[in-house]
């Protein structure tokens, strides 16, 4: 099983990776059935529960769920907004090299969030992970 869990982390992309140890630091468990061992599905950042087969993707339930923007943005983002939760849409796009609408839409999207405690907490991980 712990072979099955580093095959699992070691396919996902290196950003995949940080969100997944900040989501489930001890460790994938399923939010179905407790169940601790998964296989990655082929689709990148997908597991899918060996035990009741449950599928989810690594941003299920996070704010970045069917998001466009790729990881990496999604993180230098949150380093970013954590810096200077001030910057105008504009600052903000163009710093992470986005257009004004994407990047406009990723604030927007990152204020709103920031009402609930738990992307507040994931943000924050992931500011300091960037
Ligand atoms: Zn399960």
């Amino acid at each position: 099983m712990v072979k099955l869990l580093q095959a699992g982390i070691l396919a996902l992309m290196d950003y995949g990776e940080r969100l997944f140890r900040i989501r489930w630091p001890r460790g994938f468990i399923c939010p179905r059935c407790g169940g601790r061992a998964y296989y990655p599905v082929q689709k990148r950042n997908q597991f899918e529960c060996s035990v009741c087969g449950y599928q989810l993707s690594l941003s299920a339930g996070t704010l970045m769920h069917k998001s466009r923007i790729p990881l990496e943005k999604w993180f230098a983002a949150a380093a970013l907004y954590d810096r200077s939760p001030d910057i105008t849409p504009l600052n903000f796009s163009r710093a992470l090299g986005l257009t004004k609408p994407t990047g406009s839409l990723l604030l927007k999207k990152i204020r709103q969030g920031l009402a609930n405690r738990k992307n507040r907490i994931l943000l924050s991980k992931m500011a300091s992970e960037a």
